[in-house]
Protein backbone atom coordinates (compact mmCIF):
# COMPACT_ATOMS: atom_id res chain seq x y z
CA UNK A 1 0.00 0.00 0.00
CA UNK A 2 1.15 3.19 -0.93
CA UNK A 3 0.85 6.38 1.11
CA UNK A 4 -2.35 7.91 -1.15
CA UNK A 5 -4.90 5.25 -2.52
CA UNK A 6 -6.84 7.97 -4.78
CA UNK A 7 -5.00 11.16 -6.01
CA UNK A 8 -6.64 13.86 -7.93
CA UNK A 9 -4.65 16.74 -9.24
CA UNK A 10 -5.98 19.83 -10.42
CA UNK A 11 -5.01 21.12 -13.72
CA UNK A 12 -4.92 25.22 -13.96
CA UNK A 13 -2.67 26.63 -11.92
CA UNK A 14 -0.77 23.48 -10.30
CA UNK A 15 0.37 21.51 -13.45
CA UNK A 16 -0.49 23.86 -16.45
CA UNK A 17 0.23 27.81 -16.63
CA UNK A 18 -3.08 29.21 -16.78
CA UNK A 19 -2.37 32.65 -15.29
CA UNK A 20 0.20 32.44 -18.05
CA UNK A 21 -1.65 31.94 -20.88
CA UNK A 22 -4.21 34.91 -19.53
CA UNK A 23 -1.28 37.17 -19.66
CA UNK A 24 -0.48 36.60 -22.84
CA UNK A 25 -4.14 36.86 -24.08
CA UNK A 26 -4.36 40.37 -22.75
CA UNK A 27 -0.98 41.55 -23.13
CA UNK A 28 0.68 41.70 -20.07
CA UNK A 29 3.45 40.35 -17.81
CA UNK A 30 2.74 38.01 -14.53
CA UNK A 31 4.59 41.13 -12.80
CA UNK A 32 1.91 43.51 -14.05
CA UNK A 33 -0.74 41.41 -13.57
CA UNK A 34 0.10 40.62 -9.64
CA UNK A 35 0.63 44.09 -9.26
CA UNK A 36 -3.14 44.31 -9.34
CA UNK A 37 -3.66 41.51 -7.13
CA UNK A 38 -3.62 41.23 -3.58
CA UNK A 39 -2.02 37.95 -2.37
CA UNK A 40 -4.39 35.31 -1.17
CA UNK A 41 -7.40 37.07 -2.95
CA UNK A 42 -8.76 34.09 -5.48
CA UNK A 43 -9.82 35.36 -9.19
CA UNK A 44 -7.42 36.86 -11.82
CA UNK A 45 -10.09 37.85 -13.91
CA UNK A 46 -10.46 41.72 -12.26
CA UNK A 47 -6.08 42.40 -11.87
CA UNK A 48 -5.72 41.09 -15.11
CA UNK A 49 -8.63 43.53 -16.24
CA UNK A 50 -7.01 46.38 -14.78
CA UNK A 51 -3.10 45.60 -16.10
CA UNK A 52 -4.23 45.49 -19.43
CA UNK A 53 -6.22 48.44 -19.13
CA UNK A 54 -9.78 47.15 -19.68
CA UNK A 55 -11.42 47.56 -16.31
CA UNK A 56 -14.71 47.64 -18.27
CA UNK A 57 -14.25 43.96 -18.40
CA UNK A 58 -16.82 41.69 -17.08
CA UNK A 59 -15.79 38.00 -15.04
CA UNK A 60 -18.55 37.31 -18.19
CA UNK A 61 -16.89 38.89 -21.02
CA UNK A 62 -13.43 37.05 -19.49
CA UNK A 63 -14.33 33.36 -19.34
CA UNK A 64 -15.82 33.80 -22.71
CA UNK A 65 -12.70 35.33 -24.07
CA UNK A 66 -10.58 32.71 -23.22
CA UNK A 67 -13.40 30.01 -25.23
CA UNK A 68 -12.62 31.81 -28.16
CA UNK A 69 -9.44 32.04 -28.11
CA UNK A 70 -8.78 28.66 -30.43
CA UNK A 71 -6.16 26.87 -28.85
CA UNK A 72 -5.90 28.50 -25.53
CA UNK A 73 -6.45 25.57 -23.24
CA UNK A 74 -4.34 23.18 -25.38
CA UNK A 75 -1.36 26.04 -25.67
CA UNK A 76 -1.03 27.01 -22.18
CA UNK A 77 2.87 25.68 -20.90
CA UNK A 78 3.68 23.60 -18.01
CA UNK A 79 4.59 24.81 -14.69
CA UNK A 80 8.31 24.58 -14.23
CA UNK A 81 7.50 21.72 -11.74
CA UNK A 82 5.21 19.91 -13.77
CA UNK A 83 7.36 16.92 -14.52
CA UNK A 84 8.47 16.66 -10.53
CA UNK A 85 4.73 16.64 -10.00
CA UNK A 86 3.86 13.56 -12.08
CA UNK A 87 6.30 12.01 -10.77
CA UNK A 88 5.32 12.48 -7.22
CA UNK A 89 1.51 11.10 -8.28
CA UNK A 90 3.58 8.25 -10.38
CA UNK A 91 5.23 7.40 -7.07
CA UNK A 92 3.06 8.13 -3.70
CA UNK A 93 -0.91 7.33 -5.41
CA UNK A 94 -1.72 3.25 -6.29
CA UNK A 95 -4.40 5.51 -8.96
CA UNK A 96 -4.12 9.24 -9.72
CA UNK A 97 -6.41 11.29 -12.15
CA UNK A 98 -6.47 15.01 -13.28
CA UNK A 99 -9.82 16.91 -12.17
CA UNK A 100 -10.43 20.34 -13.71
CA UNK A 101 -13.43 22.46 -13.69
CA UNK A 102 -12.85 23.80 -16.68
CA UNK A 103 -15.50 25.88 -18.28
CA UNK A 104 -18.43 25.03 -19.95
CA UNK A 105 -17.35 25.33 -23.16
CA UNK A 106 -16.49 22.41 -25.42
CA UNK A 107 -13.24 23.77 -26.56
CA UNK A 108 -12.05 23.76 -23.14
CA UNK A 109 -12.66 20.21 -22.66
CA UNK A 110 -11.35 19.49 -25.74
CA UNK A 111 -8.54 21.88 -25.19
CA UNK A 112 -7.79 19.81 -21.81
CA UNK A 113 -7.77 16.79 -23.71
CA UNK A 114 -5.03 17.67 -26.43
CA UNK A 115 -2.88 19.11 -23.40
CA UNK A 116 -2.92 15.43 -21.84
CA UNK A 117 -1.97 13.69 -24.66
CA UNK A 118 0.79 16.22 -25.70
CA UNK A 119 2.59 16.76 -22.13
CA UNK A 120 1.31 13.09 -20.64
CA UNK A 121 2.02 11.12 -23.46
CA UNK A 122 -1.44 9.90 -22.84
CA UNK A 123 -3.68 8.06 -25.38
CA UNK A 124 -6.92 8.42 -26.32
CA UNK A 125 -7.94 5.89 -23.97
CA UNK A 126 -5.89 7.07 -21.17
CA UNK A 127 -7.54 10.84 -21.74
CA UNK A 128 -10.87 9.30 -21.10
CA UNK A 129 -10.16 7.10 -18.38
CA UNK A 130 -7.70 10.19 -16.44
CA UNK A 131 -8.75 13.40 -17.24
CA UNK A 132 -11.79 14.48 -15.62
CA UNK A 133 -13.46 17.85 -16.15
CA UNK A 134 -15.81 18.33 -13.61
CA UNK A 135 -16.33 21.15 -11.55
CA UNK A 136 -18.06 19.63 -8.54
CA UNK A 137 -15.17 18.84 -7.08
CA UNK A 138 -16.32 17.73 -3.56
CA UNK A 139 -18.65 15.19 -4.57
CA UNK A 140 -15.64 13.13 -5.72
CA UNK A 141 -14.92 13.20 -2.12
CA UNK A 142 -13.86 9.75 -0.50
CA UNK A 143 -11.75 9.02 2.81
CA UNK A 144 -8.77 7.87 1.10
CA UNK A 145 -9.39 10.01 -1.63
CA UNK A 146 -6.29 13.28 -2.21
CA UNK A 147 -6.97 16.60 -3.89
CA UNK A 148 -4.58 18.57 -4.77
CA UNK A 149 -5.56 21.91 -5.67
CA UNK A 150 -5.08 25.85 -5.59
CA UNK A 151 -8.76 26.75 -5.33
CA UNK A 152 -8.61 27.04 -0.80
CA UNK A 153 -12.47 26.64 -1.25
CA UNK A 154 -12.36 23.38 -3.47
CA UNK A 155 -10.52 21.70 -0.72
CA UNK A 156 -11.73 22.48 2.38
CA UNK A 157 -15.36 21.41 0.76
CA UNK A 158 -13.60 18.46 -0.26
CA UNK A 159 -12.25 17.52 3.35
CA UNK A 160 -15.51 18.82 4.58
CA UNK A 161 -17.50 15.96 2.36
CA UNK A 162 -14.62 13.00 3.93
CA UNK A 163 -11.75 13.73 1.62
CA UNK A 164 -8.56 14.61 2.18
CA UNK A 165 -6.81 17.90 0.62
CA UNK A 166 -3.70 19.90 -0.12
CA UNK A 167 -4.23 23.17 -0.93
CA UNK A 168 -0.86 23.97 -3.03
CA UNK A 169 0.51 27.17 -2.66
CA UNK A 170 0.30 30.14 -5.20
CA UNK A 171 -0.34 34.23 -5.36
CA UNK A 172 -4.00 33.67 -5.11
CA UNK A 173 -4.03 31.66 -1.94
CA UNK A 174 -3.67 31.16 1.46
CA UNK A 175 -0.33 29.54 1.12
CA UNK A 176 1.04 32.36 -1.22
CA UNK A 177 4.03 32.80 1.20
CA UNK A 178 5.30 29.29 -0.32
CA UNK A 179 4.52 30.04 -3.77
CA UNK A 180 8.05 29.73 -4.89
CA UNK A 181 8.12 26.26 -4.28
CA UNK A 182 4.35 24.72 -3.98
CA UNK A 183 5.91 21.11 -4.48
CA UNK A 184 8.22 21.08 -2.12
CA UNK A 185 5.20 22.27 0.31
CA UNK A 186 3.43 19.47 -1.13
CA UNK A 187 6.21 17.04 -0.63
CA UNK A 188 6.78 18.51 2.88
CA UNK A 189 3.05 17.71 3.95
CA UNK A 190 3.35 14.03 2.64
CA UNK A 191 6.30 13.33 4.59
CA UNK A 192 8.48 13.18 1.23
CA UNK A 193 11.99 14.76 0.40
CA UNK A 194 11.62 16.98 -3.02
CA UNK A 195 13.60 15.08 -5.74
CA UNK A 196 13.65 11.87 -3.57
CA UNK A 197 12.80 8.49 -5.58
CA UNK A 198 10.62 6.36 -3.31
MG1 LIG B 1 -6.53 25.36 -10.34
Amino acid sequence: MRRIPRLLLDMDDVLADFIGGVCDLYGVTYRQAVAEWTPGAWGLWRPVALAAGRPELTEGDFWASLDRKEGFWAGLEPLPWFKEMVRLADEEADEWIILSAGTWCPSSRAGKEAWCRRHLGWDRREVHERLCTFPQKHMFATRGTVLVDDKESAVVKFIIEGGNGIVFPRHHNGLHRHQADPLGHVCEILGRKPGAVH
